[in-house]
C-alpha cells in the first residue's frame, strides 16, 4: 500500500518563539544563542539575520562582522520545550504515528486517515493552521511517499511553505534534484559527486547499486534506492534509541588543536541539541577520529552518571581529544556519540542552561 508521509518543520524556530512573545524583536535581525560579549554559537537566525547570511552553528563572532546590528538572546528551552509539547498534540489529533526529530520538526504518517479529512494534502494544511491559530507560529510541512522526499519537500518552500510531491511526480522530482540537495549529502559529499560528474539525481541513476556502494560506501546503497523514490524507512513513534551519533567531514584536514576544539564544541552542542526533545542520559562518550590518509580512532569513555547536555559531553569529548596524542596530523573528520542511554526520572529539567562556548 502506498502511504502518505509528512514532514512538519517549523520555521526558524527558537527565533520565531522569541518574536512572537517579544514584539519589540519583530522584524530585526535576531540570533538565539551566543551573546553579545561575542562568544558561543548561534543556535538559530530569524529570517532577518539569515538575510545577512548568518546561519545555525556559526560563530557568535561571525554573526556580528556579518551583521553588527544583531540582537543576541538567550535560549529559552522550557518554553520551546512547552510549544514543542503543543505541537505535538496538535499532530497527535490527526495521526497516532508521530515520530520526533527534535523540538521542531517531526515525521507524521497518516496513511491512516484518523479524521477522515480525505488527503495528505489537506491534512498538512490544516496542521500547518492549527500550528499557526493556537501558537502564533509559521510550520513548513513537505507531504510525499516516503520520508525522504518528504523531508526534501518541507525545505523547498519555506517559510510557511507547504509542498506535495505526489505518488506519480516522485521519479521525475528526484532525477532533477541537485545532489546537494540530497538530504544527508553534506559538502564534502557533494564535491566528491561533483567531480564525478554527478550533479542530480539522474546522474546517480546511471550507477549501478554496486558502483554506488563502492564510491560512497553503505550510504551510496541507500542513495541508489532514494532516486528510484524508494524508502522503506517507517515512522516510528517509540523508537528505542540505542546511541545518537553527529559527525562532520571538513573541506580541508585540520591540523591544529584549536581548530579541532572549536569543531568538537559544534558537534557537542548539535548532538546535545538533538538529544533535547528524549528524556534520556547518556554513560558512554566515544570520539571518532578519522586521518587524511582515512585511518581512523575512536577513544570511548563511560561514566557512573549519565549526562545530557552540552557542556557535560563537551566536557568529557575534550579531554578525549586532548589525550588521542594527535600532534598535527592532519584530521578528516570528527565524530562524537552518546550512548548506554537510561530514561531520565520525571522532572528532570531536560536543558542545560544556556549555552555558552567556553573558550578553554
Ligand atoms: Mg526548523
Amino acid at each position: 500500500m502506498q502511504r502518505k508521509i509528512i514532514h512538519v518543520d517549523m520555521d526558524a524556530f527558537y527565533a520565531s518563539v522569541e518574536q512572537r512573545d517579544f514584539p519589540e524583536y519583530r522584524g530585526r535581525p535576531l540570533v538565539v544563542g551566543g551573546s553579545p560579549d561575542k562568544r558561543g554559537v548561534v543556535a538559530t537566525a530569524s529570517y532577518e539575520a539569515r538575510r545577512f547570511g548568518i546561519r545555525s552553528a556559526m560563530s557568535s563572532r561571525r554573526a556580528a562582522q556579518l551583521c553588527p546590528e544583531v540582537l543576541f538572546v538567550l535560549p529559552r528551552f522550557d518554553v520551546y520545550k512547552r510549544v514543542s509539547r503543543a505541537i505535538r498534540a496538535i499532530f497527535a489529533r490527526y495521526t497516532d504515528l508521530i515520530e520526533p526529530l527534535s523540538l521542531d520538526e517531526a515525521y507524521l504518517d497518516v496513511t491512516v486517515d484518523k479524521r477522515g479529512i480525505g488527503s495528505a494534502l489537506d491534512i498538512a494544511r490544516q496542521i500547518k493552521a492549527d500550528i499557526k491559530n493556537e501558537l502564533g507560529l509559521t510550520a513548513s510541512a513537505g507531504v510525499s511517499i516516503n520520508k525522504f522526499v518528504a523531508k526534501i519537500a518541507s525545505d523547498l518552500q519555506k517559510p510557511d511553505g507547504l509542498t506535495f510531491i505526489g505518488p506519480s511526480r516522485v521519479t521525475a522530482f528526484m532525477e532533477q534534484l541537485p545532489v546537494e540537495k540530497f538530504y544527508g549529502v553534506g559538502k564534502v559529499t557533494a564535491e566528491k559527486m561533483k567531480g564525478m560528474n554527478l550533479f542530480t539525481g539522474a546522474d546517480l541513476k546511471n550507477l549501478s547499486e554496486q558502483e554506488m556502494l563502492e564510491r560512497f560506501g553503505k550510504v551510496g546503497r541507500f542513495y541508489y534506492h532514494v532516486v528510484r523514490g524508494i524508502d522503506d524507512r517507517t515512522v516510528q513513534p517509540h523508537r528505542t534509541l540505542k546511541s545518537m551519533a553527529v559527525e562532520d567531514t571538513f573541506l580541508k584536514d585540520l591540523t591544529h588543536l584549536e581548530d579541532l576544539e572549536l569543531e568538537l564544541h559544534k558537534l557537542c552542542l548539535k548532538l546535545a541539541s538533538r538529544l533535547q526533545n528524549q528524556p534520556l542520559t547518556g554513560r558512554t562518550v566515544t570520539l571518532k577520529i578519522k586521518f587524511g590518509d582515512f585511518s581512523q580512532m575512536t577513544r570511548t569513555q563511560s561514566m557512573k552518571i549519565g549526562i545530557c547536555n552540552t557542556d557535560q559531553i563537551w566536557t568529557i569529548a575534550l579531554d578525549l581529544l586532548r589525550l588521542a596524542g594527535l600532534n598535527e596530523r592532519p584530521v578528516r573528520l570528527l565524530g562524537v556519540s552518546l550512548s548506554n542511554f537510561s530514561k531520565m526520572p520525571n522532572n528532570t529539567n531536560l536543558f542545560s542552561p544556556p549555552e555558552q562556548l567556553r573558550l578553554f
